[in-house]
C-alpha cells in the first residue's frame, strides 16, 4: 500500500449513537470522539494497483512511522471482549460473521494496527476476471434432436419392415407357384430367410428322387 497525498479535515463531534449497525453503545462510547477533532484523509494506492481515497489517520501520523500497534495486553483485552460479545449474541454481534469479522480477527492478531495495513478495495469488488467456468445448463430449452432422429429411424425401419413383408409374401407366392417347399424357417432362430432365392439353393435335388 502506497500513501500518496493527504488532506486534513476538521470534524464535528461524533454522533451520540453509533453509526455502525450492530455496535453496542458501550463499545461506541469508548471509540467515540465527543469533541470537534481533525483527521487526515489519505489517498492510497493498494497492492492491487487501484486507488482508494478516504483512508483516515491521526493528523500527526506519517507513513514512515508505520502503523501504531496496541499493547499485547490491550489487544488481548479487545479480543476477549469481542469474542464474548460474538458468542453471547448468537454470533451475530458487530461485525457480522464472515469476511468482516475475519478481518477484525486478523487485526487483533496483528495487535490492532492503526492505520490498518489491510484495506478493502472497492474497485476489485467490481472488477472480476474470469478464471474458470462451470456449465449450468442451456440458455434456451434444448430441441430434442435425439428424439427427432429416433422418429426418423423408426419411420425408416417401418418402411423396411413393410418392404420385407411384401418381398416375403412375393417369395411365398412364387414358391407356391413353382411347387417349392416353404423357405420360412422352422429353426431355432425363427428368422425368416430372405434373399438366396437363387434356384441352386431352393430347387430340391432332383437326382435323389
Ligand atoms: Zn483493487
Amino acid at each position: 500500500m502506497e500513501w500518496l497525498e493527504r488532506e486534513v479535515k476538521e470534524l464535528p463531534p461524533d454522533p451520540a449513537e453509533s453509526p455502525y449497525e450492530g455496535m453496542d453503545p458501550a463499545t461506541w462510547a469508548k471509540i467515540r470522539q465527543p469533541e470537534p477533532h481533525s483527521a487526515a484523509f489519505w489517498r492510497v494506492r493498494l497492492s492491487c494497483g487501484h486507488f482508494k481515497g478516504q483512508v483516515t489517520t491521526d493528523v500527526d501520523w506519517r507513513p514512515e512511522d508505520g502503523p501504531k500497534l496496541s499493547t499485547e495486553k490491550r489487544a488481548a483485552e479487545m479480543r476477549r471482549k469481542l469474542e464474548a460479545m460474538w458468542s453471547a449474541e448468537g454470533r451475530a454481534g458487530w461485525p457480522e460473521e464472515g469476511p468482516e469479522r475475519d478481518h477484525v480477527q486478523k487485526m487483533l492478531d496483528l495487535r490492532w494496527p492503526r492505520p490498518e495495513p489491510d484495506q478493502d478495495c472497492y474497485a476489485c469488488r467490481h472488477a472480476w476476471r474470469i478464471t474458470g467456468y462451470q456449465r449450468i445448463g442451456w440458455l434456451t430449452p434444448r430441441l430434442d434432436t435425439k428424439k427427432a432422429s429416433d422418429t426418423h429411424a423408426d419411420a425408416e425401419r417401418r418402411k423396411a419392415e413393410a418392404r420385407l413383408a411384401k418381398v416375403e409374401a412375393e417369395a411365398r407366392m412364387l414358391r407356391r407357384q413353382l411347387g417349392l417347399p416353404s423357405d420360412d424357417t422352422g429353426g431355432s432362430t425363427k428368422k425368416v430367410h430372405v434373399g438366396f432365392v437363387g434356384p441352386h439353393h431352393l430347387v430340391p435335388n432332383q437326382s435323389k428322387n
